[in-house]
């Protein structure tokens, strides 16, 4: 059996690490996500979260150490490919399409096909416009299909975001800190969506709002200076001392 094929997790990250010039942000760093679990990475500035996300996502070249996603070691593949293999990724800021209605942002963001001389099809079909009438009801914008996505508050265009990765149907999506700037409310539908989207995938989470954290994590795992300092439940993060010192309790 193919070492790097364990049908009990969708992402194994074993031992990694990254050195820029001698200093090490990650750190013999290994973890392991389950299908239909929402992993949340907390840790101080600096810790490493970051790091960790641009490392899956091929961003940035491991120095050491292993990433297997469903069978393949992302440590050896492109951006692109890791893209294409089943991984999405969003980053702090939004970036949305201003100028482009919400269902556009949507469309451009449907995986597309190649026709049998190479040329790129699109076609505004039915099945197309279904699924972004189904991802736009996931994330709150199906009254919104017509807008111009400048409109949208900064929550939305958040939730836009995060549907744009949807619609590609990731295995796995990796947001940083996806509620920073939310409101209260927003927050709790960002919570919500979250909630939903684990029904079919995984999910990586980067966040510093326990009381969110509290409402989606299945667990948690704690960096500290690029190392693990804790993993659990989020009960058991809490309680664990050394997450307290360096963490929760300023
Ligand atoms: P976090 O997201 O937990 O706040 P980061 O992953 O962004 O932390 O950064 C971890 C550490 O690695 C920081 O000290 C940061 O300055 C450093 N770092 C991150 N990326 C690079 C890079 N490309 N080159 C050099 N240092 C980096
Ligand atoms: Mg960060």
């Amino acid at each position: 059996m193919n070492a790097l094929a364990n049908p009990n997790f969708v992402l194994m990250v074993e031992g990694l690490t990254v050195s820029f010039d001698g200093f090490k942000a990650v750190n013999d760093l290994s973890f392991y996500v389950e299908p239909n679990e929402c992993r949340v990475i907390i840790g101080p500035n600096g810790a490493g979260k970051t790091t960790v996300l641009d490392l899956i996502c091929g961003r940035t070249r491991a120095t050491s150490g292993k990433i297997a996603f469903k069978g393949q070691d992302l440590t050896q593949m492109r951006e692109d490919q890791i893209v294409h293999a089943g991984v999405g990724r969003k980053f702090q800021n939004p970036s949305v399409y201003e100028d482009l209605t919400v269902f556009e942002n949507l469309e451009i963001s449907y995986p597309r096909g190649y026709s049998v001389l190479g040329a790129l099809v699109f076609r505004r079909d039915a099945e197309v416009t279904a699924r972004i009438r189904e991802i736009a009801g996931m994330i709150f914008l199906d009254d919104m299909l017509d807008e111009r996505a400048a409109i949208l508050s900064h929550g939305q265009k958040q939730w836009l975001e995060i549907g744009m990765l949807l619609i590609q149907d990731p295995e796995l999506l990796m947001l940083d800190e996806p509620v920073a700037g939310m409101s209260v409310a927003e927050r709790r539908k960002t919570a919500e969506l979250l909630n939903r989207i684990i029904a079919d995938r995984s999910v990586i989470v980067i966040e510093h709002d326990m009381g969110f954290v509290a409402d989606i994590a299945t667990r948690v795992t704690v960096l500290h200076q690029g190392k693990m300092l804790s993993e659990g439940s989020m009960a058991h993060v809490q309680a664990d001392p050394k997450v307290v010192e360096v963490y929760l309790g300023h």
